[in-house]
C-alpha cells in the first residue's frame, strides 16, 4: 500500500497527531544508540482505544509498530522503519495513588512520578540516570534499574500489572495478584481472543522450569530475552504481567501501569572513596557488600576528568597525575540512624589504609549532589567522542557475580590492552554491573572485526561466570543476535514460542530480541 494512503487512513482513524513530515521522522529517527532509522510514521496517541484501533489498521495491513518513548535506549529499541507510538504527549498520567500502589499511563517521566511520590513519602526504587527524561513505558519494556537497584531491586521487582494491548488490537488488563490455570482454562473456553496468557503458561512444564533455573544467570539484574524466569514465583503463583517486561515492546504495547511503591527511608548516608586504580576499588566491593547498602557505585578516572564541574563539586582534590583514581559510592539508608552510623563506622574501619574516604554526609542537599554528579557518568563518557573515535556500547552492560567482580575486571583490563584500546568504566559495581566501553574509531577498517572479537571473547567470559550480557540496558538491535548464545537452543526456542503466541505475525518492534 502506498505511503500516503496509509497516512490518510491513519489520519482518519487516530484521534491522536499524525505526524509525518521529514521533520518529525527526522526526531524520531534517532535514540540514544549510533542507530538512525526514520519511521513511516508518527502518531501521538490520545489512549487506549486510539492504540487498539491503530494496532487492528496494522494487523491487518502488516504494518510495523513500535513503541516510543523519550528515546533514550541505548541500543536502538524504540527505532523502526514503522509506526511509531509516542505516548509522552497525551498518555502521560498517574492514575490512581494509593498507599503501597501506584498505576501509571507508559508516557509518565520517571522524574515527574518520582516527585508526585515524594510528596506523599513514598519511591518506587528503580532509578535510571536519565530518569529526568525516560518514562515508565520505557522503563517496563528494558526493565531498567539504576543507582538503587542494588537494594530494592529493578522494574521487573515493583511490577505488580500491566494493561496490554497485542498486535490484533485486543485489550489484555492483567491486574490479578496471580492467574491459576484453572482461571486461564475458563478464559480460553470464553473468548479465543484472550487465551495467550493460557498458552504462555503450557510452555512451563515442571521441567522446563527446572532447566530455567539452571540456566537463567545467576545475578541480581538481567535485561536479556524474556525474563521467563520470573512467570512463578516461590509459591507456584503465575504472573503472566511479568513476561511485558524486559520485552522491548515486541509481544503487545503498555497502556497501563500497577507498580508497588515503598516508604521513603528516614535516614540516608552517601560515602565517597578514592582509590589509586580500578583493581583495589572492585576488590574492595565483597567487604562493602558485607554491610548491605542501598547503593555501590563506580566511577573510573577517565569519567570523572571529563567533567570539571564533578571535581569542583566534590570536596577533594583531584591529582591530575593519578591517571588511575577511581572513585566508590556507598549509600546506607533506612528507619533506624543508629545502624546506618554504625554501618558507616565499619565501612571506614574495613577500608582504612586500602581506600581514602573523601566524603561522608547525610543531609539531602550534599546526597543529592554526589547522585548527580554520579548520574552524568554517561554524559561525560559521550564526551570523549572526537569525529568517528567513540566510546563504543556493544559490551557496556555486562552483570558477574560481585564475588567475581575483580578476576572479571582484571580479564576486560587484559582485553583492552591486548587490542591496544582506550577505555572507560562506570556502573554499578555493587551488582556486577559494570559499564564499560573501549573507545573505538568507527571509520576505521577493522572496526566491525574488532567489535565483532571483542563481543566474542568478553560474552564467552560472562557465559563462563553464569552473568548476563546485559543487566539493565536491553538487547536492542546491537544485541540480538547474542541472545541465543547466551542462553542456548533450548531456551531460544521458548522465546520464539512467546513471541509467536503475542505477535503471531511478527509486527510489534520488529527485529528485537527475536528474528523471525
Ligand atoms: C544518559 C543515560 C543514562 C542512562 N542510565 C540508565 C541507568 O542508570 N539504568 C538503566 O537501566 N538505564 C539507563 N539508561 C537507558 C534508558 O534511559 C532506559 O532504558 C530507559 O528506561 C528508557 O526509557 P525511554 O522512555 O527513553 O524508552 P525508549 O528508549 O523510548 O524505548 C525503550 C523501549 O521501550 C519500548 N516502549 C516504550 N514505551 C512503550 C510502551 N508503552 N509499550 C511497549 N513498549 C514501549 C520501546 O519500543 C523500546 O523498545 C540510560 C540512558 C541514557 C541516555
Amino acid at each position: 500500500m502506498h505511503q500516503q494512503k496509509i497516512d490518510e487512513d491513519l489520519r482518519s482513524i487516530a484521534k491522536g497527531n499524525v505526524l509525518s513530515d521529514d521533520w518529525s521522522k527526522k526526531i524520531y529517527s534517532v535514540d540514544a544508540s549510533e542507530f538512525e532509522i526514520l519511521p513511516s510514521t508518527i502518531i501521538q496517541v490520545k489512549d487506549k482505544e486510539d492504540i487498539s484501533n491503530i494496532c487492528k489498521y496494522a494487523y491487518y495491513n502488516h504494518l510495523a509498530i513500535t513503541g516510543r518513548g523519550a528515546g533514550t535506549g541505548l541500543l536502538g529499541q524504540s527505532l523502526s522503519t514503522g509506526i511509531s507510538l509516542d505516548f509522552t504527549k497525551y498518555m502521560n498520567k498517574i492514575n490512581e495513588l494509593e498507599n503501597d500502589y501506584v498505576m501509571v499511563q507508559p508516557g509518565i517521566v520517571k522524574a515527574v512520578l518520582d516527585k508526585e511520590l515524594k510528596k506523599k513519602g513514598k519511591f518506587l526504587p528503580p532509578d535510571p540516570a536519565s530518569s529526568n527524561f525516560c518514562t515508565i513505558g520505557g522503563m517496563i519494556a528494558n526493565n531498567s534499574s539504576g543507582i538503587h537497584a542494588l537494594g530494592y531491586g529493578n522494574t521487573i521487582d515493583f511490577l505488580d500489572g500491566i494493561e496490554i494491548i497485542y498486535s490484533n488490537g485486543f485489550i489484555e488488563p492483567l491486574f490479578k495478584k496471580s492467574y491459576s490455570i484453572h482461571d486461564s482454562a475458563k478464559k480460553e473456553s470464553h473468548s479465543l481472543r484472550t487465551n495467550k496468557i493460557n498458552q504462555l503458561f503450557k510452555l512451563f512444564s515442571s521441567d522446563i522450569l527446572q532447566y530455567i533455573s539452571l540456566k537463567f544467570p545467576k545475578v541480581t539484574k538481567n535485561s536479556c530475552g524474556y525474563r521467563i524466569d520470573t512467570l512463578i514465583d516461590n509459591s507456584k503463583r503465575y504472573l503472566p504481567h511479568k513476561i511485558f517486561a524486559s520485552s522491548e515492546g515486541t509481544l503487545g504495547i503498555t497502556t497501563l501501569a500497577k507498580f508497588r511503591i515503598l516508604d521513603l527511608p528516614l535516614y540516608r548516608s552517601v560515602m565517597v572513596i578514592g582509590f589509586e586504580n580500578i583493581l583495589k576499588a572492585v576488590k574492595s566491593v565483597p567487604t562493602i557488600l558485607s554491610l548491605f547498602p542501598t547503593s555501590l557505585e563506580l566511577l573510573d578516572h577517565s569519567v570523572l576528568c571529563y567533567e570539571k564541574i564533578v571535581r569542583n563539586k566534590f570536596n577533594f582534590k583531584v591529582n591530575n597525575n593519578n591517571n588511575g583514581g577511581t572513585l566508590l559510592f556507598v549509600e546506607f539508608a533506612g528507619d533506624d540512624v543508629v545502624t546506618i552510623e554504625l554501618k558507616i563506622q565499619l565501612c571506614k574501619e574495613k577500608l582504612h589504609g586500602y581506600g581514602e574516604i573523601l566524603e561522608v554526609t547525610s543531609d539531602n542537599v550534599s546526597c543529592e549532589r554526589i547522585w548527580a554528579a554520579r548520574k552524568n557518568a554517561l554524559n561525560n563518557v559521550m564526551k570523549l567522542t572526537v569525529g568517528s573515535r567513540k566510546p563504543i556500547s556493544l559490551i557496556e552492560d555486562t552483570i558477574v557475580n560481585p564475588e567475581y567482580l575483580y578476576d572479571y575486571t582484571l580479564f576486560l583490563l587484559k582485553i583492552y590492552k591486548k587490542y591496544k584500546l582506550d577505555y572507560i568504566f562506570y556502573g554499578h559495581a555493587g551488582n556486577g554491573n559494570l559499564h564499560t566501553r573501549p573507545v573505538i574509531d568507527t571509520a576505521s577498517s577493522i572496526y566491525k572485526d574488532l567489535i565483532a572479537s571483542l563481543a566474542t571473547e568478553v560474552f564467552s567470559k560472562v557465559y563462563e561466570l553464569s552473568g548476563s550480557i546485559t543487566a539493565e540496558h536491553g538487547d536492542g538491535i546491537s544485541r540480538t543476535k547474542y541472545i541465543p548464545q547466551m542462553y542456548g537452543n533450548t531456551i531460544f526456542e521458548i522465546f520464539k514460542n512467546i513471541k509467536f503466541i503475542f505477535d503471531p505475525t511478527n509486527i510489534m518492534n520488529p527485529g528485537k530480541k527475536v528474528i523471525q
